[in-house]
C-alpha cells in the first residue's frame, strides 16, 4: 500500500508517530512518513526512529515510483523493530528547512528565468548545501544569471506567502494557469497539488517549501558552468 505522505499537508512537521509495515534487511516501510524521499529534483530527509528506548539512525530515504511505497533506510539492521510496533519518526529539521529553503528560492530563479530570458529548466538538484539548476539558454554571460539572482532575491524580499492547495484533474482543467498543468500530468494521476507564489510561480509540485519567501534569506550565485548547446547549469546558495 502507497505511504501516505504527511509533508504534501505539512511541510512543518518534523515528528510523527507511525506503524510499522514491513522491515526487510536495514529498510523500514510505514503506513505514513513525513520523511521526504529522494523525488521530484530535491534531497531526502535524515533522521531518527524511535521505539521505546531504541533510536535507529535514517541515513537515506527513497520512494518507489510505481507503487508510492517509501522506504527508510537504516544505518545498523532494525532487530528490534517488527510489522505492527509502533513508533515515532524524527526528522533532522536543520536539513529539511535547507531544503526547503533552498528549493523555494529554486522556483524563483526559475520563474525570472522564464519571464525574463524566456529560459526554460531542463533539470535540477537541491541538496542541503547547496542547488543547481539547468536551463536551455543560448546566452553564457555571467550578467544573464547574476540578474535572475538578484530579481529572485528581490522578490523573496516582498515576503509573500506560498499557497499549497489540491485539485482534482477536472478543477485543474478548468483553472486558466492550471491546465497546461494537467494536461502534462499522466492521466493516472487524478489529484494535482498546486505550489503557487503569488504573482510570480505556479507550479504542480510534491515537494516541501517554506510557506512565506521571506524565510529563504539571501541567495547567493555560486558558479555557472557550461553544460554543451544552449545548456547553462548554475548552482546557488542561501547567503544566510
Ligand atoms: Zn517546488
Amino acid at each position: 500500500m502507497a505511504t501516505k505522505l504527511l509533508y504534501l499537508y505539512d511541510s512543518y512537521l518534523r515528528e510523527f508517530e507511525a506503524k510499522v509495515e514491513r522491515v526487510s534487511g536495514n529498510q523500514v516501510v510505514f503506513d505514513q512518513s513525513a520523511f521526504h524521499p529522494l523525488t521530484g529534483g530535491v534531497g531526502c530527509d535524515f533522521g531518527w526512529l524511535v521505539k521505546g528506548n531504541e533510536k535507529f539512525r535514517v541515513v537515506r530515504v527513497e520512494i518507489d515510483r510505481a507503487s508510492k511505497v517509501v522506504s527508510h533506510v537504516v544505518e545498523a539492521e532494525p532487530s528490534g523493530l517488527s510489522q505492527d510496533d509502533m513508533v515515532k519518526g524524527a526528522i533532522d529539521w536543520d536539513r529539511r528547512y535547507c531544503l526547503m529553503r533552498l528549493h523555494t528560492a529554486a522556483h524563483l530563479i526559475a520563474a525570472v528565468m522564464y519571464r525574463d530570458y524566456s529560459a526554460l529548466i531542463t533539470g535540477g538538484q537541491v541538496d542541503a548545501d547547496q542547488a543547481k539548476l539547468d536551463f536551455n539558454l543560448p546566452r553564457t554571460d555571467r550578467e544573464v544569471f547574476e540578474d535572475a539572482v538578484k530579481k529572485a532575491n528581490e522578490e523573496a524580499a516582498k515576503r509573500v506567502g506560498l499557497k499549497v492547495y489540491f485539485l482534482s484533474r477536472d478543477e485543474a482543467l478548468k483553472v486558466p494557469g492550471v491546465v497546461k498543468l494537467a494536461e502534462r500530468m499522466p492521466p493516472e494521476e487524478q489529484e494535482l497539488r498546486i505550489v503557487e507564489i503569488p504573482g510570480i510561480d505556479l507550479q504542480a509540485d510534491g515537494g516541501p517549501h517554506v510557506k512565506n519567501t521571506g524565510e529563504i534569506g539571501g541567495i547567493r550565485l555560486l558558479k555557472i558552468e557550461n553544460k554543451g548547446k544552449n545548456q547553462r547549469r548554475i548552482y546557488f546558495t542561501k547567503s544566510n
